[in-house]
């Protein structure tokens, strides 16, 4: 029997779409679009783990590959199906199962939408920490399978911090449930890790139980101009002592970030031009009482120590989104800087100020003209890079070389929290040993035996 006629016969009829039924969203994630008249044999729309497990027994036993998708906002080519590959949405899988309240656990499907779980945790006067741009589009199991960062990893870590347990079919259609709802538990190895950042090539999830936290009662929010970057490490330090752990977000702006992310877009800058770096530090506490104080108290003590040259605090809710709206408009600046390469690395923060200037004089020593914005996640190591020059069309291969070249002299990681997906394949082996990857080879091996899942991403 063909394909799609043995995975109507075992799906609701309205579970599996072929042929030129298939909408086009299908045929790409943010970044990256199949070759031109690619197209998949089918998309199938599973709600159940058992749907998913049938599908997946089928095109094993076809050796037929499946692409996992979620939101479709990936940006590394992840969840880009390729001809004659079955595309498995996990969207029609969209319960939310349990809030235990006891356990500050949320029991989902990996298709609930990020922004419907914040919203869940939020009703039940608790918080799901993780937050991206793309809440509203992106879901759940797509976040878990590429360990999603995003602003709060500081304080609450990357996704693989926010998952306890886990459910997943393999390529042969094996169901592994280990809904773990609790924070200790060494029995034997945690299965969940291999899936999580795994971008769909060792397993689909299915359902996860995730960590719930107290509800922050306060929040502070300053943006503050700095001479220079080694004053932002001295700032991260004091921050570190001064706010005991309530320190949520240390987003480090360069001065040719800061310009194009306000005047550039012809917004008005929050502070003047001409600071060394622009630093977005942002605490939630307990208590507002005790909490903004201590909060204004460091800033001003920076202000006096001469660490810091200016500063505005929020004073509301309206302030606090105001500031963020400069480190909020880094997809926006391509308006005002031009078509660009981008980047998502991770470099040693201590040693990310003088990455910047190595890797712009090596720029500059190539193409005269070459311009370079750097912003980021400064605490968690992670830099995002943008580099445009004026040559037409944009040498994205030469300026790749350098980009990781560098970042591969500095030991860092040529992906923070996008992946490898298809984009970065070439540049793994920048970052990871021959050892580590033969490692993933062999556990890609063991746990999918006949490749069928994902394959041809990651490595
Ligand atoms: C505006 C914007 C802002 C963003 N900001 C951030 C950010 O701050 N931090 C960050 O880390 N990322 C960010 N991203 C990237 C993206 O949103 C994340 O990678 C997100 O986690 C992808 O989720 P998704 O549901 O869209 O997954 P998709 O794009 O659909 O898939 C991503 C990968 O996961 C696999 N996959 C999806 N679902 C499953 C499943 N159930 N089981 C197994 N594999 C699966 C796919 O095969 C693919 O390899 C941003 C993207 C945009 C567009």
């Amino acid at each position: 029997m063909d394909i799609v006629r043995e995975l109507r016969s075992r799906l609701a009829a309205d579970a599996v779409i072929a042929g030129a039924e298939i909408e086009e969203r299908h045929l790409r994630d943010f970044l990256v679009a199949a070759p031109p008249g690619v197209r998949p044999v089918a998309v199938v729309y599973p709600r159940s783990t058992a749907d998913v497990a049938a599908t997946l027994a089928i095109c094993n036993a076809h050796r037929v590959p499946v692409v996992p998708q979620g939101g479709l906002t990936g940006l590394a080519g992840g969840a880009t199906p390729m001809a004659g590959w079955v595309v498995l949405s996990l969207q029609r899988m969209r319960a939310i199962e349990e809030i235990d309240r006891q356990a500050a656990t949320m029991t989902v499907e990996a298709g609930v939408p990020l922004q419907l779980v914040q919203e869940a945790a939020d009703a039940a006067d608790l918080l799901f920490p993780m937050d991206i741009g793309a809440r509203g589009s992106c879901l759940i199991g797509g976040n878990v399978s590429t360990n999603a960062g995003g602003n709060r990893v500081l304080r609450y870590g990357m996704t693989r911090e926010l998952v306890l347990g886990l459910e997943a079919v393999l390529a042969d259609g094996t169901i592994v449930t280990s809904l773990n709802k609790m924070l200790k538990n060494n029995a034997g190895y945690d299965i969940k890790q291999l899936f999580i950042g795994s971008e769909g090539t060792l397993g689909v999830v299915t359902r996860l139980v995730l960590r719930l936290f107290p509800k922050p009662r306060s929040l502070a929010t300053a943006l503050c101009g700095l001479p220079d970057y080694d004053r932002a490490l001295m700032m991260l330090q004091r921050a570190r002592a001064h706010l005991s752990g309530a320190l949520t977000a240390f987003e480090v702006m360069w001065p040719r970030y800061y310009f194009h992310a306000t005047e550039g877009l012809s917004r008005r800058a929050p502070l003047p031009q001409g600071h060394g770096v622009y630093l977005l530090i942002e605490a939630m506490g307990g208590d507002r009482v005790e909490d903004e104080p201590r909060f204004a108290r460091l800033i001003e003590g920076a202000l006096e120590d001469g660490i810091v040259s200016d500063a505005i605090i929020a004073q509301s809710l309206k302030d606090a989104r105001d500031l963020w709206s400069v480190r909020d408009a880094a997809g926006e600046i391509g308006r005002s800087f031009g078509p660009g390469a981008t980047f998502d690395v991770s470099i040693p923060t201590g040693e990310l100020g003088k990455f910047a200037e190595v890797l712009t004089e090596r720029l500059t020593a190539r193409w005269a003209d070459a311009d370079a914005v750097f912003f980021g996640h400064v605490a968690d190591a992670n830099v995002h890079i943008s580099v445009r020059t004026g040559a037409k069309p944009l040498p994205l291969h030469d300026i790749e070389e350098i980009v990781y070249g560098t970042v591969r002299d500095w030991g860092g990681s040529v992906s923070a929290e996008h992946g490898i997906g298809l984009l970065k394949k070439p540049y793994l082996g920048y970052s990871r040993s021959p050892a580590e990857i033969e490692v993933m080879k062999r556990l890609k091996a063991a746990l999918d035996p006949r490749g069928i899942l994902n394959p041809g991403k990651v490595f």
